[in-house]
C-alpha cells in the first residue's frame, strides 16, 4: 500500500486534522486497496462508538413541489413531467402511526421547497408528533427557510435537520444551481440551525458533474471543522428529465471511501447509508454499513406517492411497503453482523 496513503489515513484515526491538499491527495489515491484500509479503520472507530447498532429513521416525502430549479433534481421546479403531490396532516400522521408500530423513532419529513408548508401548518404536524409519540425525534428536511422559522419549527418540537451543503466551494456551487441559490446562504442556514439546537446533517453527493478531487477536498475539510451531528454523502444519479441526463452517476467506491473518511474525521458523527447508494449497487446500503455509515432511511411514504418523488431515475423501494422495506433491511443487516434497533439514534458526544 502507498506509504504516503497509509500515514494520511492513520493520521485522521489517531484524531489528527489534515490540510486540503492531504485532503484532496488522499481523495485521488481512492482504490480498492486504500478504501479496503480505511473501512476496516472507519469500522472500528464506529463500533467503539455506537457497537453493531444500525439506527433507522422513517423518511416521509411530504411533497414533490419545489420552487426552486437545482440542475440535478428530478423535483426540480420546470421538470415538467415531474408529478407533483403533497401529503395531508393526516397522511403524514397515518405514516408515523404506522412507522412508530414497525419500530421506529425518528420520523425524517423530507420535501421540496413548498410554500403550502408554512410554518403554522409545519409546527401543528411537529407538535402533533410529539404529542403521539414523546419518544420519537421529528427531523425536518426542507431545504432553505429562514432563522425565524428554523426558530418556531424547533420550538415546536423538531430535534434534527437535515440540510446537505452539497459542495463547499462556491465556483462548484454555482455549476449545479441557479444564481438565486448560494452557498453563503446555504452555510448560513446551516449555522443558523446549529445555534438554534438544532441536532444538524449536511452532506454531498459523490461524482456530481464538475466536482473534482479539490472541490471534494474542500466537502471534507468543511466538515472536518462544521462538525455536523449527521452527513448525507450519497451517489449522483442522473435524472432523466434533467440537463445532467447524460451524466456518469457517482461511483460506489468512491462513495464508500469517502464515508470512510468522515468517519475517521469525525467518529461520532450519524452516517446513513443512502438509499442512492442502495439504487446504484443492489448490496450499496451493506457496502455503506461496512464503510462507516451507521443509519438507514426507509421509505415510510405512502405508496401511491413514491414514484412522483423523483430525485433521480430508478430509485428503490417506490414498490415496497414499509414494513416489507423494513424486514428486507433487517434481514440484510443481520447478515452482516449488525442490528438494526429501536431507538431514537442521537449522536452520541
Ligand atoms: N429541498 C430539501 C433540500 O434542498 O435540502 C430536501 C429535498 S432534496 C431533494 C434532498 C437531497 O436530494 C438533496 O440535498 C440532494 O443532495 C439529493 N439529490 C437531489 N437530486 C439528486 C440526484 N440526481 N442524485 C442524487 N441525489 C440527489
Amino acid at each position: 500500500m502507498n506509504e504516503r496513503v497509509k500515514k494520511l489515513i492513520d493520521a485522521l484515526y489517531n484524531g489528527k486534522n489534515l490540510t486540503l491538499s492531504e485532503y484532496e491527495y488522499l481523495v485521488s489515491e481512492c482504490n480498492e486497496e486504500n478504501a479496503a484500509y480505511a473501512a476496516a479503520l472507519a469500522v472500528e472507530k464506529r463500533k467503539a462508538v455506537y457497537g453493531n447498532k444500525i439506527f433507522i429513521r422513517g423518511l416521509i416525502e411530504i411533497s414533490s413541489f419545489c420552487k426552486n430549479d437545482c440542475y440535478y433534481c428530478g423535483i426540480r421546479k420546470s421538470n415538467k413531467n415531474c408529478e407533483r403531490y403533497r401529503l395531508t396532516r393526516e397522511e403524514i400522521l397515518d405514516c408515523c402511526d404506522a412507522g412508530y408500530e414497525l419500530g421506529f423513532r425518528t420520523f425524517v419529513m423530507q420535501g421540496g421547497e413548498d410554500a403550502f408548508f408554512t410554518d403554522d401548518f409545519l409546527c401543528e404536524i411537529i407538535s402533533e408528533i410529539k404529542r403521539r409519540y414523546p419518544d420519537c425525534a421529528v427531523t425536518l428536511s426542507l431545504g432553505e427557510r429562514s432563522r425565524d422559522s428554523y426558530e418556531r419549527l424547533y420550538n415546536a418540537g423538531a430535534n434534527r435537520y437535515l440540510l446537505r451543503h452539497e459542495t463547499a466551494d462556491e465556483t462548484h456551487y454555482g455549476k449545479l444551481h441557479p444564481p438565486k441559490l448560494t452557498l453563503k446562504n446555504r452555510m448560513k442556514c446551516l449555522y443558523d440551525l446549529k445555534e438554534i439546537g438544532f441536532q444538524v446533517g449536511c452532506g454531498f453527493m459523490v461524482g456530481s458533474p464538475y466536482q473534482t478531487y479539490k472541490t471534494i477536498a474542500s466537502d471534507l475539510k468543511f466538515i472536518e471543522q462544521f462538525k455536523p451531528d449527521m452527513c448525507g454523502i450519497g451517489p449522483f444519479i442522473p435524472h432523466k428529465d434533467t440537463d445532467f441526463r447524460n451524466e456518469k452517476a457517482g461511483s460506489l467506491l468512491l462513495t464508500c471511501y469517502l464515508l470512510s473518511l468522515v468517519r475517521l474525521i469525525y467518529p461520532n458523527v450519524l452516517l446513513p447509508s443512502t438509499t442512492a447508494l442502495g439504487t446504484i449497487d443492489p448490496m450499496g446500503r451493506e457496502k455503506g454499513v461496512l464503510s462507516g455509515a451507521n443509519v438507514v432511511m426507509p421509505n415510510l411514504s405512502p405508496m401511491n406517492v413514491r414514484k412522483k418523488y423523483a430525485l433521480y431515475d430508478n430509485k428503490i423501494s417506490t414498490g415496497e411497503e414499509a414494513a416489507e422495506c423494513k424486514a428486507a433491511l433487517e434481514k440484510k443487516m443481520n447478515a452482516i453482523g449488525y442490528k438494526i434497533v429501536t431507538e431514537r439514534g442521537d449522536i452520541k458526544l
